[in-house]
């Protein structure tokens, strides 16, 4: 007999579209994939009437069936926590709309801009930031807002890196893309052209010969993608990224710290050095925001500390991201380490190394 939901043998499923059009969007179409109890269903239910689910059959299919703490599945799945909004949860966390001055731009940063040009991804993260905008339904900026992003970018000679981000960029045809690609590679003071991306992640066919083609005729090109667990590095997820970075495309990857998915040195470690071996460089590990309904997600910053004093020292550096808190409020990003500096004077500076044993450096004097 044959099964009505999509399986890993489906002739299409190497095909991206096939993929997207094919995402569980509904309770009954996750209840094949997974167990769900009747009260899961009914939760589940009620927290899609908040931020809508879209998992592609490919993710599913790594999600375990039987686990609700799979840390696949909670990226995934809806759970009653996200209807609790916290009194210091907020709409717009990063006050995106506050240096927004022009659609879909947010320029907070001297030389850069983040260029939101859709609210699609392929798959909605429980624990996603833009919670506010993303997924409401799956539109594309409009073709005014889209010329006058660009004409923003145009007419302001400091933004010399565009950060194309959404929203996933790489839901868009290669056609829409490269429209959007080659405008901005015509101006220029516009030197380098980002990506952010978390379809290698949970889509990783949609990285085709294609599209690695058409990216390439626009170099300098980056990538972030978006990794947090790792089980998420399959061999087709690893393809995608080396495919990537074969067309000359250096990848980083931005992850969360999530409570209960990537809180824990062991599984963060095997993570960064999967990373590695796919020639993705780590780059930034986010605390978790204060966007509403992801509290659950959260955990105190302390963690974070002590996982960073882990890897450090302790693995290579390429396989070090930085941990960042995105400011409340707008302040941007803010690196957060471990403290290493035990003083530091006119004389001398006393440090502790990564095995805590004390050093110290002298001070380099005027003569
Ligand atoms: C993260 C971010 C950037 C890019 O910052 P980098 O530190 O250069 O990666 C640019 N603009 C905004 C608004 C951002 O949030
Ligand atoms: S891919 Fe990014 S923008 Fe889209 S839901 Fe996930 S975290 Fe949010």
């Amino acid at each position: 007999m044959r099964s009505s939901a999509p399986t890993l043998h489906d002739a299409r499923w190497n095909d991206w579209k096939w993929q997207f059009r094919n995402r569980i969007t509904r309770v009954d179409q996750l209840a094949k994939a997974i167990y769900l109890s009747e009260q899961d269903k009914q939760d589940i239910s009620f927290c899609l009437n908040t931020f809508r689910m879209a998992v592609t059959p490919y993710y599913a299919s790594l999600m375990d069936p039987a686990n609700p703490h799979c840390p696949i599945r909670m990226q995934a799945v809806p759970t009653v926590a996200e209807t609790r909004v916290l009194p210091c949860d907020l709409a717009d966390p990063l006050n995106e709309e506050g240096d927004s001055p022009a659609p879909g731009i947010v320029h907070r940063y001297p030389d850069r801009v983040l260029f939101l040009i859709t609210r699609q991804c392929a798959m909605y993260c429980r624990h996603c930031t833009r919670r506010r905008m993303v997924g409401e339904e799956d539109h594309v900026i409009t073709e005014t807002a889209l010329q006058a992003g660009i004409r923003y970018i145009r007419q302001t000679p400091a933004v010399r890196d565009v950060l194309l981000s959404g929203g996933d960029p790489l839901t868009l045809s290669d056609g829409m893309l490269e429209r959007i690609i080659s405008e901005l590679r015509r101006i220029d003071h516009v030197e380098i052209i980002r990506i952010g991306t978390r379809v290698p992640v949970v889509m990783p066919m949609r990285v085709t010969p294609d599209l690695t083609r058409m990216l390439r005729k626009y170099h300098p090109i980056w990538i972030n993608t978006h990794f947090n667990h790792p089980r998420e590095l399959t061999p087709a997820s690893r393809q995608a990224c080396e495919a990537l970075v074969n067309a000359g495309i250096p990848l980083g990857n931005q992850s969360v710290l999530l409570r209960g998915v990537n809180d824990d040195a062991a599984v963060m470690k095997e993570l960064l050095l999967g990373l590695v071996k796919s020639r993705v460089r780590p780059y930034y590990l986010y605390q978790c925001d204060m966007s509403q309904g992801i509290g659950h997600f959260r955990t105190r910053v302390e963690t974070g500390v002590e996982i960073m004093r882990s890897l450090i020292g302790n693995i290579s550096g390429y396989a070090i991201p930085r941990y960042v808190i995105d400011a409340p409020g707008g302040g941007g990003k803010i690196p957060i380490n471990p403290e290493y500096v035990v003083s530091m004077d006119e004389d001398e500076v006393v440090m502790r190394n990564y095995r805590n044993r004390i050093y110290t450096y002298p001070q380099h004097r005027e003569s």
